[in-house]
């Protein structure tokens, strides 16, 4: 009786065991099979063969094989079941990362989408630009379908109907252009092509390029590494604008040359479009390309081109650390140490980390890179375990942009509390201004103002749903009345819960019209630029302007070809971006990381200082970075200034041994949540009891419980607490028991270990 474990995509839940009939093949793992679960039939993956069972278990028939192949490679399968036991997640959950989207249906995952474009009436096949055949006056037409048309306009290629679906277009709008013979809708056969999509222009790799000295030197250690073919994690330590993406670029090159695969991951493909699009230009269509903002039908595409053995270099962001490679050679990770490498959410992977297990298994040569390396990865480089190669230069001999920083103590002193861009400041953006040079100014807190609150009563608007003021937001209508003290038609919402209202003109509870903004977002600065200098073209970046899709490209695109002047945005403008045309990199507050109660808020903000100044001076003429600061004491404000990482490595790493914190230590973060306050302790109060006797064998302590920082959120009260210490499977194997004993405790309980963020 041959039996196997299944993994289902039910959160928390370990693989179950089925028998497979006569009636069918054994699946091999990896391949996808329908099972009973309870009442219901599931698509899961087969994990396992020879599954053992207890004598007399009552072990069920599985329903369906699905697939003769394996969907997944067995490697990734392992990888997956790494995942989940090393983050206490279910294995499904780990899976369903894994996965191509469409497959956890009956439905056969590999059917043909259907896609909507112009009918190419009146285009000119010579060179393949669709002149669109809807002009924009149509007689008859609703304004639905001529936006429907607007979108299409756009997209030579055509789009999916069901990413038109996202953005508005509905099928019935579709069928009546169809009819009209203004559309074509067919079923594609081709792979989508995000790249064509996102109309990402091919760069040329400049082959005749010579290497600097130290990229040569950088270059021919690298090589040796990745000719051995074996697991080895290189940290390579690039200050910013060294030349590390043509490094990479050249060592992905040698190792398809060898005849093994490359995955490439970024932080977020849409803020880096230049490296997909270098490598594309090197390596054509043999690059496939995946992330999370590409459509069902485009990931789907990519996805199995993968699996087919069509690509040899994939780029993308965490999840693609799970591509189905089987003859992965090298994994880079770019800008290892940001944050959007850890999953927020179910399984809580860092991405960098799983690369690292994954490379291990496949013996690949791993690249972490980065200006500003982890703690983790810095110190695991000091103590012999990464090979450490530094770039200490910028190519070219460019200089690193000078920083300067300005008390923001002394600017209130003089020119009252309301100040948001200092003199120094300002007059250095009308430099450029004047210079015809571009400006980058951060501020990591979006909205217009971050409270309100009534000045004869105090009263706040806080979430009803979470421990956080509402941000207030700029209605697009009011764009203009910006003066005064209300605004009518503003919306405050949570940024956690997306709870929002309208700001009212009279406070709530005492009626009086008092109410004051505290505290200033990217749209605040946004404003204030415009009128400051009434001149310049003024774009802005975060997470609220970008809603839209395409509309981060957009921004990005109209800065980089110089149709803006100043860009100001969240750390999204700080990652990566190569704009040789600016000169000047402002910072409105240093400060905004520093007061979270978190021990990670001392590294954040040195990167992100170093990160958004080395911005700064990347083309032909030098750069200038001003940090404003209420504490210019600051060992991570002075250091990003001197732009020394050793230095603040140094500092920081004390701090962190003292403290017995990552990376001496290890940590797991516990967060019980429940409907009230006391129902939330109780129930954590009860875990941290059962986990106490597994504490006796001293490998790892606990601490807490206690409200966690973030007290309540979306209506839920959160109480937390860790473990700490210096053998994670200890830690693990007593969560599971505790979990085990308390079935009901695991839909409130959220486990996330080497947590990034502890609010
Ligand atoms: P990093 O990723 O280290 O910040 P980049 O790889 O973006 O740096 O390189 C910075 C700039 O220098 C880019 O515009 C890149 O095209 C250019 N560059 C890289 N290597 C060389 C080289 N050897 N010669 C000239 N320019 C180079
Ligand atoms: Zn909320």
């Amino acid at each position: 009786m041959p039996l196997i474990s299944v993994a289902v995509p039910v959160p928390f839940l370990d693989p179950l065991t089925y028998n497979v009939p006569d009636s069918i093949a054994l699946p091999p793992i990896g391949a996808r099979v329908r099972v009973p679960v309870g009442t219901r039939t599931l698509t899961g993956c087969v994990v396992q063969h020879d599954a053992l069972v207890e004598e007399g278990t009552d072990v069920k028939d599985i329903a369906e094989a699905l697939d003769r192949e394996p969907l997944l490679p067995a490697t990734v399968v392992d990888l997956c079941r790494w995942v989940a036991e090393y983050y206490v997640s279910g294995i499904g959950d780990a899976l369903a990362v894994a996965m191509p989207p469409g497959s956890r249906g009956r439905a056969n995952a590999f059917k043909k989408q259907r896609v909507a474009m112009l009918s190419v009436l009146g285009s000119d096949p010579g060179d393949g630009a669709t002149q669109p055949a809807a002009s924009p006056h149509h007689r008859g037409l609703t304004p639905r379908q001529e936006a429907a048309l607007a979108v299409l306009a756009g997209a030579s290629a055509g789009l999916p109907v069901s990413a038109l679906r996202e953005r508005g277009v509905t099928a019935a709008v579709l069928a009546g252009l169809a009819r009209r013979g203004l559309v074509v809708l067919r079923d594609e056969q081709d792979d989508r092509d995000p790249f064509e999509r996102a109309a990402m222009a091919d760069v040329v790799p400049d082959a005749a390029r010579e290497l600097t000295d130290e990229q040569q030197l950088a270059a021919g250690e690298l090589f040796a590494l990745a000719d051995a073919g074996e697991f080895r994690v290189a940290l390579l330590h690039g200050v910013t604008g060294s030349g590390k993406t043509e490094l990479y670029l050249r060592l992905a090159q040698r190792v398809c040359g060898a005849g093994r695969q490359v995955l490439l991951m970024v932080p977020e493909i849409a803020l880096t479009p230049s490296v997909a699009a270098l490598f594309r230009g090197a390596f054509g269509t043999r690059v496939a390309i995946q992330h999370s903002a590409l459509s069902d039908g485009e990931r789907h595409d990519q996805w199995h081109r993968i699996r087919r053995g069509e690509v040899d270099v994939v780029v993308g962001t965490r999840s693609a650390v799970f591509a189905p490679l089987d003859r992965l050679g090298l994994v880079i990770v770019d800008e290892e140490h940001d944050s959007s490498y850890k999953q927020e959410e179910t399984p809580r992977y860092h991405g960098r980390d799983v690369a690292i297990v994954r490379a291990s298994r496949e013996r690949a040569l791993v690249v972490l890179g980065s200006a500003t390396p982890s703690m983790e990865s810095y110190q695991n480089a000091a103590a012999g375990k990464y090979v450490r190669i530094t770039l200490e230069r910028r190519v070219l001999d460019r200089p690193l942009a000078s920083v300067r920083v300005v008390n923001m103590r002394t600017e209130y002193a003089d020119q009252g509390p309301d100040v948001v861009i200092s003199r120094d400041l300002a007059a250095a953006i009308a430099e450029r201004l004047v210079r015809r040079e571009q400006v980058l100014v951060l501020l990591n807190r979006r909205g217009y103002s971050t409270a309100v609150f009534c000045r004869q009563c105090g009263d706040t608007f806080e979430c009803p749903n979470c421990s956080v003021s509402l941000t207030v937001h700029r209605g697009r209508m009011n764009h203009e009345d910006a003066k005064g003290t209300t605004r009518r038609g503003w919306r405050a919402r949570c940024h956690y819960c997306n709870y929002s209202v309208t700001v009212p003109t009279a406070c709530r509870k005492c009626a009086a019209p008092y109410l004051e903004h505290a505290g200033f977002g990217t749209e605040r600065i946004e404003e204030q630029l415009r009128e400051q200098f009434p001149g310049a073209r003024v774009g802005r970046v975060d997470r609220d302007s970008v809603r839209r899709k395409g509309a981060l490209a957009q921004v990005l695109s109209a800065f980089a070809a110089g149709e803006l002047d100043v860009l100001v945005g969240t750390q999204m403008i700080a990652k990566g971006h190569d704009f040789p045309r600016v000169t000047l990199v402002g910072v409105i507050s240093a400060d905004v990381g520093l007061g979270l109660a978190d021990f990670r808020a001392s590294e954040r903000t040195f990167q992100l200082l170093t990160q958004v100044a080395g911005r700064a001076g990347r083309g032909e003429r030098s750069g200038e970075a001003i940090i404003q600061t209420l504490y210019p004491e600051h060992y991570s404000i002075q250091l990003a200034c001197r732009q020394d990482y050793p230095a603040f490595f140094e500092r920081e790493v004390e701090f962190r041994r003292r403290m017995r914190y990552p990376p001496f230590f290890a940590l797991v973060n516990g967060v019980v949540r429940g409907r009230t306050f006391e129902d939330a302790m109780q129930q954590a109060r009860d875990v941290v009891r059962r986990l106490e006797p597994a504490t006796l064998a001293g490998t790892f302590a606990i601490l807490g419980p206690a409200p966690a920082p973030l007290g309540r959120l979306r209506g839920e009260h959160r109480v937390q607490f860790f473990l700490k210490g210096t053998r994670r499977a200890d830690m693990r194997r007593a969560l599971l028991e505790v979990a085990a004993g308390m079935p009901e405790i695991r839909r409130r309980l959220t486990i996330d270990v080497d947590p990034l963020s502890v609010l």
